[in-house]
């Protein structure tokens, strides 16, 4: 079966096909990305009003183009998936709307898909994929949950953060620090020049059981640190790499202090990191470095397919329009709130 995935929650349009023929990173005959990030850094986050419109603006082209790539036309679709949520409503009702147009006039089937589950699932597009069960922890702009995963659909909470999501964490600290937005890959870079013996963040929540988390009181710590500089007159930029280490070391050891935890929980071997944070090479470095111990391992999607793109959309919605599953009476969904453990597998 060969599905077209819309992904149109945030601020990125995403567009790809995936054929259920092939297994694994074969199944995707081709993808496309356009990234709102430029004309949202303006503004220093995602203005919604901005994101539905842009998205109005590049999808049909990118679906043109994710077809002419893959040498198919529009008649060779068996399937159309978008992302229905969590997300952006009026960014989601672009992709959502478009989907069941072209669906209608094409007279195939559609299906709303999860946001968070291509997060999970996106590294099932590489040759390497992952077998189930495994934990999963998802690490994006608004997202930081442990999961256990035991197939399709079939997924438990195990913890996730309190307040802020890890990768917000990231922008705030990036703001505070003068940098631009998305944060997370600047305030990783400044970090590489910092020197992590200078200042020592806590580590939020790990002192006592439990697999939630808290970034909030990170935030407040990072301020305080960078006001204190200030005030002193110190805040050059060495101090600015040095508090930026302190920051990532914290959030990165929080996140594999809970993910040891996960395995000895669950008892599992197998980790998947996706979602945007999981592009962070620290966080890699020392997540492979927990599991080689544990004789455990740990998967990932590629580079782009960490942040939020539509192969994962394409991939998740091709298995469950191939199980049978559609949109309720052919309605669209566009649900900006939606928890990820009420999902269920296809029957
Ligand atoms: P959600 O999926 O929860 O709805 P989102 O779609 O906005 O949120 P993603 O696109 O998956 O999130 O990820 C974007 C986030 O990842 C941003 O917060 C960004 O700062 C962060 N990020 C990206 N690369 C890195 C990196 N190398 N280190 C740390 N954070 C990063
Ligand atoms: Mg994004
Ligand atoms: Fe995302």
């Amino acid at each position: 079966m060969r599905v077209l995935g819309i992904e149109t929650s945030c601020d990125e349009t995403g567009v790809a096909i995936y054929d259920t023929a092939f297994t694994g990173g074969q199944g995707l005959l081709s993808d496309a990305l356009y990234s709102q990030i430029a004309m949202h850094a303006e503004y220093g986050g995602v203005v919604p009003e901005l994101a539905s419109r842009d998205h109005t603006r590049k999808l049909l082209p990118l679906i043109e183009q994710v077809l002419k790539d893959a040498n198919l036309t529009r008649q060779d679709l068996d399937g159309i998936a978008y992302t229905a949520g969590p997300g952006l409503v009026g960014a989601l009702m672009v992709g959502a709307s478009t989907a069941h147009g072209m669906a209608k006039a094409l007279n195939i089937p559609v299906l709303g898909v999860h946001h968070m589950e291509g997060h999970l699932l996106a590294p099932m597009l590489e040759d390497d994929a992952p077998e189930f069960p495994f934990v999963a922890l998802l690490v994006s702009g608004g997202h930081t949950q442990l999961v256990e995963v035991q197939g399709l659909g079939h997924y438990q909470l195990l913890g996730e953060s309190v307040d802020d999501a890890a990768g917000e964490a990231f922008d705030k600290a990036a703001k505070m620090l003068g940098l631009a937005y998305p944060g997370g890959p600047l305030v990783a870079k400044l970090a590489e020049q910092g020197d992590p013996k200078r200042f020592r963040f806590p580590r939020p929540m790990t002192d006592r059981p439990g697999l939630d988390f808290s970034f909030s009181g990170l935030k407040t710590h990072t301020l305080t640190a960078i006001r204190q500089l200030e005030a002193a007159g110190e805040l050059d930029e060495q101090a600015k790499a040095d508090v930026a280490r302190a920051f990532e070391e914290a959030v990165v050891d929080t996140l594999v202090i809970k993910c040891r935890r996960a395995l000895d929980q669950t008892g599992l071997k197998r980790i998947v990191m996706a979602g945007g944070v999981s592009a962070n090479t620290r966080l890699r470095e020392r997540l492979a470095l927990e599991t080689q111990k544990r004789q455990a391992r740990a998967y990932y999607p590629r580079g782009r397919f960490c942040t939020d793109n539509g192969a994962m959309i394409a991939y998740v919605g091709a298995q469950r329009l191939a199980a049978g599953e559609r949109d309720d009476n052919g309605v669209m969904q566009a649900t900006p709130r939606w928890p990820l453990d009420t999902l269920n597998a296809p029957e």
